[in-house]
């Protein structure tokens, strides 16, 4: 069998088919977060996988059409609007370098005087939103970043749900704190609760496997690939994603994965194979560094029975 140039022993459906059946059966699903107390209600007992190919073909397993909170995932979306509206100039507001540190530190942010270590970190994605949003208003941002995800994913129905925007805004202490802090140092140009209210609203973008594989396809530039940004843009974004959209966790999932991905505290990862695939992965239980526990585990399965890697070799 031949999937974009790559022989498989297996077909590609069956691969996932038994990847679902052992993530379904698997008895340590992780821990919901349950800081937002809207995601503490999710039961963890789900898990959905969608791969979308460069040639378009696609294929699904499990959950992979019930929505869920893409939280983290959302900060690739802003990254790409922000490179494409600022270029080069946002990298003297945000780095990129991998932190170390949970996704919500505060530590360096002090050392290093409120310019954060990378844009997937919490404190680098409000420097993201904080300058997407510079002179517009936080309704016409969060249009943009809709409008934006739903033409790559080709589907009109993808939304904000309002009520986890909420419960994150009445439990967004932490993100206040690292918002004022780099306010402090001059790294904010909005007030921080509207920057905070609109990166609060852009984490609780609701989608299922499906939309989000589809909306990655941005970043695969295959051959039928939309491209929606520069080439340029899209091995600096998948560089990043490798090196720091696991946060603390992110060296173990280059080991484990060999593929660049982004990771969000709903329990969703978006895993890129370069010029191949675009593959989502949802399962809501997390690890100790806040990535989904199973969903790590169903890609590190796929990538080894695919051969799919950056790196080459398995
Ligand atoms: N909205 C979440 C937060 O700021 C996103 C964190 C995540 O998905 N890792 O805490």
């Amino acid at each position: 069998m031949f999937y974009c140039g790559v022989r498989m022993g297996q077909d590609l459906q069956e691969i996932i088919d038994d990847i679902a059946r052992e993530m379904n059966a698997a008895p340590d699903r992780g821990q919901v977060a349950d800081y937002i107390p809207e995601l503490g209600r999710v039961d963890a007992d789900q898990f959905g996988l969608f791969v979308a190919l460069a040639d378009g073909s696609t294929y699904s397993a499990g959950d992979a059409d019930i929505p869920f909170s893409i939280q983290s995932v959302s900060k690739v979306f802003t990254l790409a609007l922000a490179l494409g509206k600022l270029g080069h100039e946002l990298w003297s507001r945000v780095g990129r370098e991998p932190s170390g540190q949970p996704f919500n530190s505060m530590f360096l942010l002090e050392r290093e005087n409120g310019v954060p270590r990378n844009p997937f970190i919490n404190s680098g994605a409000l420097v993201v939103t904080d300058a997407i949003l510079e002179g517009h208003k936080p309704d016409a941002v969060l249009g943009e970043l809709l409008r934006f995800i739903r033409e790559v994913a080709e589907d009109g129905d993808i939304h904000i749900d309002k009520s986890v925007a909420a419960s994150e805004t009445a439990h967004g202490d932490r993100n206040m704190a690292l918002a004022h802090f780099m306010a402090a140092h001059g790294n904010l140009r909005n007030p921080p609760a509207l920057t905070c209210g609109t990166y609060f609203h852009q984490c609780a973008v609701e989608m299922t496997c499906r939309q989000l594989a589809m909306a990655g396809r941005f970043l695969v530039a295959g051959p039928g690939s939309p491209s929606l940004i520069s080439p340029k843009s899209v091995r600096r974004i998948n560089a990043l994603m490798l090196t720091c959209g696991h946060y603390d966790g992110s060296g173990d999932f280059a080991y484990r994965v060999g593929l660049p991905g982004k990771s969000g505290v709903g329990g969703g990862i978006l895993v890129i194979v370069p010029g191949r695939a675009s593959i989502a992965v949802w399962s809501p239980g997390l690890n100790e560094q806040g990535n989904s526990q199973l969903g790590t585990l169903a890609v590190e399965r796929l990538a080894a029975k695919t051969g799919w890697s950056i790196f080459g070799g398995i």
